[in-house]
């Protein structure tokens, strides 16, 4: 037996920077802030923003990811899309060049009242309706007088917001957003930025100066209804393993943990080395399609912690050690979404520290 590895994923680069090119693009006259938070998006945060040529800045959620970055050898500006968590965080933010979000009162009294080396790049946060972070309209001018009065505070100042609902093409939502946050930003004079993946792709007129892709930079929809590939984004991760064993089942015989599928002929049933241990997730029903050897075949019975198990017919030739691929360009992870009831963010995102990312270019 040659030697396989099991959950394995390929995160292939050339399909990465395919992706950023088409992001310039689609908003040819806006810069953009490549999302990376949540370790890219389960592809590997350093790796990922080391191949983002294209991209002009980073987005994370914590301040670890931020100096990491940094650790990593990464010089692009990077932007803490939350903000602080506390004061103490701020002369770590200076040491290390890193822009910050504003978006409540404690932050910008921690600014206020910080001993700072110099100022800070801050992003006014506007909470536009989705009301979730961010300051309302009605007192984002107090917080502009504010910041332009504090010394720890780089000037211009920057604005942005968030959608709510951009991945429902006619939620009347998303316009409402654009306008408030256009009118309320009309008299500033500092780059603006609002729109995440939905909003690049299904609004131009929310592109300002910034966009903020994070899923659909991985090759991953932001809709329900369509995969990214037929919006012209190629899937960067694809997440393979192998069959480990291929065994006899007969017809009322059942497979699994809480035998929970029962066959009703005979047939071959094949254990893939991948599992729930792996962040493959445990809820994925029966008839969730997988891959092996190119071929689309069911799971069946319940997903264990470090194996799988496929119905792949009675005439199988497949062979303990044949290929298998649980999502990919040939399988779009959006498929297998929706089979779990969930959404392409969590299955690439939730893969865990056992499954080693392997880094590709296209083969030729
Ligand atoms: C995560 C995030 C993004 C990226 O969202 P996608 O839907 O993955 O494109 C953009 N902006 C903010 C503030 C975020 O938190």
């Amino acid at each position: 037996m040659s030697r396989l590895k099991a959950a394995v994923a390929s995160i292939n680069t050339d399909a990465l920077c395919h992706n950023i090119e088409l992001l310039h693009k689609q908003a040819p006259n806006s810069r953009l802030l490549a999302v990376v938070k949540a370790n890219g998006y389960g592809h590997g945060l350093i790796e990922v923003a080391k191949h983002a040529e294209g991209a002009d800045a980073f987005g994370v959620a914590r301040i670890e990811e931020a100096l990491q970055l940094r650790a990593g050898g990464i010089v692009k500006p990077v932007l803490l899309l939350e903000g602080f968590y506390s004061a103490s965080d701020l002369p770590i933010l200076v040491a290390n060049n890193i822009q910050t979000v504003v978006h409540c009162e404690e932050q910008l009294d921690a600014l206020e009242q910080a001993e700072l080396e110099s100022p800070v790049v801050v992003w006014l946060k506007m909470d536009t309706g989705m009301h979730r972070l961010g300051v309302r309209p009605e007192h984002y001018d107090e917080y502009i007088q504010r910041l332009h009065n504090c010394k720890n505070v780089a000037h211009p100042l920057r604005y942005m917001s968030h959608f709510g609902c951009a991945d429902e093409l006619d939620n009347p939502i998303t316009s409402q957003q654009i306008e408030l946050f256009k009118n309320t930003t009309a008299n500033c004079t500092g780059e603006r930025s609002i729109a995440a993946s939905s909003g690049i792709l299904s609004r131009s007129d929310s592109h300002f100066e910034w966009v903020r892709p994070g899923i659909i930079m991985y090759g991953v929809s932001p809709f329900s209804d369509n995969d990214a590939q037929q919006l012209g984004y190629r899937p960067v991760m694809t997440l393979r393993s192998h069959l480990i064993a291929v065994n006899e089942l007969k017809a009322g015989e059942s497979v699994g943990y809480g035998a929970n599928w029962t066959s009703e002929r005979d047939t071959k049933i094949g254990v893939i080395a991948v599992g729930y241990g792996d962040g493959y997730p445990r809820m994925a029903p029966n008839g969730t399609p997988v891959l092996v050897n190119n071929r689309k075949v069911p799971l069946v019975g319940r997903v264990s912690m470090d194996m799988l198990t496929v119905d792949l017919g009675p005439d199988a030739s497949d062979k303990v050690g044949d290929p298998s691929v649980l999502w990919g360009e040939a399988l779009p992870v959006e498929e297998v979404a929706r089979y779990v009831g969930t959404i392409g963010y969590e299955l690439v995102t939730k893969l865990t520290s056992r499954v080693i990312p392997v880094y590709t270019k296209d083969s030729i």
